[in-house]
């Protein structure tokens, strides 16, 4: 259906893709695919914005006349997000609604506005539910322009249909080590740059912002204070909470300086195409809201792994200070390796408790009873 069969020569894939960094698997997978391409993908994992330019490297091989050259008008703006025929649909509830579905059927039967092809990318689709029966239509029988890319955090039961019909393509946490080199790479030393592996959780994008954040290493140092400044008082319980909490709330301003550029560069496109403003302002926003959410919630789940892991450095100072056999030594390696555990918990229930403040105090009072910087 392509007018423009592309050869491997016309598609220097590596160039669409070249900000992207661990996804090797996903990304040998779509330059194949954008050869010979099916209506509909199915991105699975891989939340936080890295997933953005794998997504947007695809589309310019979709939309590129020569297969994603990389270097054309054409994939110049999709891989800036501004290409009209890249069309990604934002939900404004806390589901896809069944008019949110409805609106994705439309935009599907759509004809393209410059390109050959349309991209119709899809966010949230895990929160598909009862929607799924509006959208299974038009995924069986797309639009011969219309090409599908789902984005989903997981694949929950109700998508299972939705998922058999699209080619799967899974984005993976990228692992520490990788993300380390990568950040050594670009002229990180080695300690700062497994600090900050850890921090990013599998997320380079994640890292990448940290390691501009001049910020991150305060951070870090506070987390990791905790134990040493818990005298087991109410009052340095309720001072170190409350500075955590900060903290986390001051890490999302570089997030939110990336999101208002991205409103920016929209608005901006949005002027060269002599429209009125940004389309679909308010669901850009949106998301942009829940980004900087869940970047709050890994800056803390990133702090507690920091106070873990001193108290795992104090469990292993005891065990090598001879700790081990006299009682009091096996008693205050249990109390560590208690702590560790009480840390690891409470960065799992972070997910589902919406006051971070009572949660973190709860926390703190708990491991007020123990030795802090005796170690
Ligand atoms: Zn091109």
């Amino acid at each position: 259906m392509s007018a423009a069969a592309p050869s491997d020569e016309s598609l220097p894939a590596q160039e669409l893709f070249a900000g992207v960094v661990g996804q090797e698997p996903a990304v040998t997978q779509l330059r194949a695919a954008a050869r010979r391409p099916v209506h509909a993908y199915l991105f699975v994992g891989g939340r936080g914005e890295g997933r953005g330019e794998i997504v947007r490297g695809f589309a310019a091989a979709l939309l590129c006349p020569s297969g994603g050259c990389g270097s054309c008008e054409v994939c110049r703006r999709a891989l800036a997000g501004v290409h009209p025929d890249l069309v990604e649909f934002e939900r404004t509830g806390a589901s896809l609604s069944a008019l949110a579905a409805r609106e994705i059927v439309r935009l599907a039967a759509r004809r393209p506005l410059e390109a050959h092809r349309q991209v119709l990318v899809v966010r949230d689709a895990h929160l598909v539910g009862a929607s799924v029966p509006i959208l299974l239509k038009t995924l069986e029988e797309p639009p011969a322009a219309t090409f599908f890319v789902l984005l989903a955090d997981f694949v929950p039961a109700d998508l299972a249909t939705v998922a058999s019909r699209c080619v799967r393509v899974d984005i993976r946490g990228v692992p520490a080590a990788e993300v380390s080199t990568w950040l050594e790479g670009r002229g990180v030393d080695a300690e700062r740059a497994a600090q900050l592996a850890e921090a990013a959780a599998g997320s380079v994008e994640r890292a990448r912002l940290l390691s501009e954040d001049p910020g991150f290493g305060a951070r870090r140092a506070l987390w990791r204070s905790v134990p040493g400044r818990l005298d087991g008082t109410g009052a340095s319980v309720a001072v170190l909470a409350a500075e955590l909490v900060a903290s986390a709330e001051l890490a999302v301003e570089p997030i939110r300086e990336q999101h208002r550029q991205e409103l920016e560069a929209l608005a901006a496109a949005a002027e060269q195409t002599g429209a009125r403003g940004v389309a679909g302002r308010r669901e850009v926003e949106d998301r942009h809201k829940r980004a900087e959410r869940r970047w709050r919630t890994d800056e803390l789940r990133a702090g507690l792994g920091a106070l873990a892991a001193a108290y795992r450095d104090r469990l292993l100072e005891s065990a090598r200070n001879g700790g081990r056999g006299s009682a009091g030594g096996d008693a205050r390696m249990r109390e560590f390796a208690g702590a560790v555990a009480a840390v690891e918990e409470c960065a799992v229930e972070l997910v589902r408790n919406p006051n971070e403040t009572l949660m973190l105090e709860a926390l703190l009072v708990r491991l007020s009873g123990l030795p802090g910087s005796s170690g």
